[in-house]
C-alpha cells in the first residue's frame, strides 16, 4: 500500500507539476521522490525510508525539519495575525525583525520581498535609483563575480554567470560587467588564498577605474560562490571590495542569501572581513527553512536619498506578501534560536568533528581542492565519467542520503542539528559512492550539465 501511494504521488506530480532546475523528460528514467514528512535532519518517504537532508532542502533548512520552537510560534502568530497589506499598515514581527535585524547589522532600514531573486533585483533597483536621485544618470550598469549567483529573474539573471541558466536568455539580459573570480583553487604552487584575493582585487580594481562611472553596485556572494560550485575565496578580497567600492563611489551589494545565518562560521559572512555592505541581500535560512521570505537592508544614508516630498524619489516597488507575518514571525524566532543557544559556538565544535570526520575523504586520491567554511563543505572529485553528478546523486540516495553535486563537486550543507552518527553515515557513503564510481572509471560519451 505504502509503494502504491509513492507511485501515485509519483505519477500525479510528473503529470501536474513543473519541477523547478529540471528537464522534465529527464523523469521518465529518473524517479521523483515523494516525502511523506520530515523530522530533524531526515526527510522520509511514503515507504518509510529516510534520507538525511544534506543540503538543508537546497541551502534553507537551519534548525531541521518539525522544529518545535517555529513550529510553536507560527501556531501563536496564527491565532493572532497571518497577513496583512503594509503599505499604509504594519505589525509587531515586522517591526521587531527590522530592529533586530539593523542591530545586528548596522544596516537600519529593512524593505522585503518574498524570494531571494526579489531581494536581488530590490538592491540593484534601489542603487540605481539612488545614483539617479543623486543626478547620477549614468551609473546603469552592474558589476559581478564571475560565476556569480544571484537568482533567476530577469534583472537577477543579468548579474548571474551561470552560462547554463543565462545564455537562453541571453537577449532579455541587460548588458553588465564580470570581475575575476578570488576563487583559491586557482592558486598557483606556492600561493596562498589570498594571494589570488589580491591578484582579483587588483583586476577588481581595473574594471572600477575604466567603469566605475557607468556602474552602480558591485554585487557579490561574500565568502562563498554557492551555485559554482561552494567556490571559496579568502576574505582579505571583500575588504578590498569594500576599499574600491568606496574609492570609486560604486555600491556594494552583499548577496547573503546563502551564506547569511551562520552558514561560513559567523553569523553573516561579511563580519570575518570586518565589513558592512551598502545592501545585505538575506533569504533562504532568514526563517529557517519554514517560509518564503526576503529581506533588504540599507544603510540610513541610503534611505535618506529615497525621502523626499516628491513621490516619485521614493522607491515604488512592492511585493504582495512583503512582510508577511508568519514569515517574519519564523525568522524572530530563528534570532531567539540564534541567542538562546548560542548556535555560532555550538558550530563551531560540530564543524570542528564533522571535518575531522572528513578527514578520510580529505585524504582520498580522488578528491581534489578539499574545502570547509563554517558548515559549508566541498570538494572536486577526479573523476572521467561525465554522469558522475547523477550517478554520486543516486548512490547516495541508496545509501540513504540527499547530497546534490555540482558537476563533479561534491558538498555537505547540512542543517546545524546534524549528529556524529549522520556524519559517519555520510562520510562511509560518500566512501562507498566513490569506490564504485571510480571502479572502471572512463569517460562516458554523453557530457553532463551541472545543476545546483
Ligand atoms: C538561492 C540564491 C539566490 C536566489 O534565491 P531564490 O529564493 O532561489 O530566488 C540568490 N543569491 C544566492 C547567493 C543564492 O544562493
Amino acid at each position: 500500500m505504502h509503494d502504491s501511494q509513492a507511485q501515485h504521488w509519483l505519477a500525479r506530480s510528473r503529470a501536474a507539476v513543473w519541477h523547478p532546475c529540471t528537464q522534465m523528460k529527464r523523469h521518465e528514467t529518473l524517479p521523483i521522490i515523494p516525502i511523506a514528512r520530515a523530522d530533524g535532519i531526515w526527510l522520509e518517504d511514503f515507504d518509510g525510508k529516510r534520507y538525511i537532508d544534506g543540503v538543508s532542502s537546497w541551502w534553507v533548512n537551519l534548525f531541521g525539519h518539525n522544529q518545535p520552537r517555529i513550529k510553536q510560534a507560527l501556531k501563536d502568530q496564527l491565532d493572532t495575525l497571518e497577513h496583512v497589506i503594509l503599505a499604509g499598515f504594519t505589525h509587531q514581527p515586522v517591526v521587531e525583525l527590522s530592529e533586530r535585524l539593523a542591530a545586528l547589522t548596522g544596516l537600519g532600514h529593512a524593505f522585503y520581498g518574498s524570494d531571494g531573486a526579489s531581494a536581488t533585483e530590490i538592491a540593484l533597483k534601489m542603487s540605481f535609483h539612488y545614483w539617479r536621485n543623486h543626478g547620477q544618470t549614468r551609473k546603469t550598469r552592474f558589476l559581478s563575480l564571475e560565476h556569480s549567483y544571484h537568482g533567476e529573474t530577469v534583472g537577477a539573471l543579468a548579474v548571474t554567470d551561470v552560462p547554463l541558466f543565462s545564455d537562453t536568455y541571453a537577449p532579455l539580459l541587460q548588458h553588465n560587467l564580470r570581475a575575476p573570480s578570488p576563487d583559491a583553487r586557482l592558486a598557483a604552487p606556492g600561493e596562498t588564498a589570498a594571494d589570488v584575493a589580491r591578484r582579483a582585487a587588483s583586476a577588481l580594481e581595473s574594471l572600477l577605474q575604466q567603469h566605475g562611472h557607468e556602474i552602480a553596485a558591485f554585487i557579490i556572494e561574500p565568502l562563498v560562490q554557492g551555485a559554482a560550485g561552494m567556490v571559496m575565496y579568502d576574505p582579505l578580497y571583500l575588504a578590498e571590495a569594500r576599499r574600491l567600492c568606496d574609492q570609486y563611489r560604486v555600491h556594494l551589494i552583499a548577496d547573503e542569501i546563502a551564506v547569511g545565518f551562520g552558514r561560513t562560521g559567523t553569523l553573516f559572512a561579511c563580519e570575518q572581513a570586518a565589513i558592512r555592505a551598502d545592501f545585505l541581500c538575506l533569504s533562504k535560512g532568514i526563517t529557517g527553512g519554514y517560509l518564503p521570505l526576503s529581506c533588504v537592508l540599507t544603510t540610513d544614508n541610503i534611505y535618506a536619498a529615497f525621502y523626499d516630498d516628491e513621490v516619485s524619489r521614493g522607491f515604488l516597488h512592492s511585493h504582495s506578501y512583503t512582510g508577511n507575518a508568519l514569515a517574519c514571525r519564523a525568522a524572530l524566532t530563528v534570532l531567539d534560536i540564534f541567542e538562546d543557544e548560542q548556535v555560532i559556538a555550538a558550530n563551531l565544535a560540530t564543524a570542528a568533528l564533522f571535518s575531522r570526520h572528513l578527514a578520510v575523504i580529505a585524504a582520498h586520491p580522488a578528491v581534489r581542492h578539499f574545502r570547509q567554511r563554517g558548515m559549508i563543505w566541498a570538494f572536486d572529485v577526479d573523476c572521467q565519467r561525465a554522469d558522475f553528478g547523477p550517478a554520486f546523486f543516486s548512490l547516495m540516495l541508496q545509501q540513504g542520503c540527499l547530497v546534490r553535486p555540482i558537476g563533479k563537486t561534491v558538498y555537505f550543507m547540512p542543517p546545524y542539528i546534524i549528529e556524529e552518527s549522520q556524519m559517519r553515515q555520510l562520510v562511509d557513503a560518500t566512501l562507498s559512492a566513490l569506490t564504485q564510481l571510480l571502479a572502471g572509471d572512463r569517460p562516458s560519451a554523453q557530457p553532463e550539465t551541472a545543476l545546483p
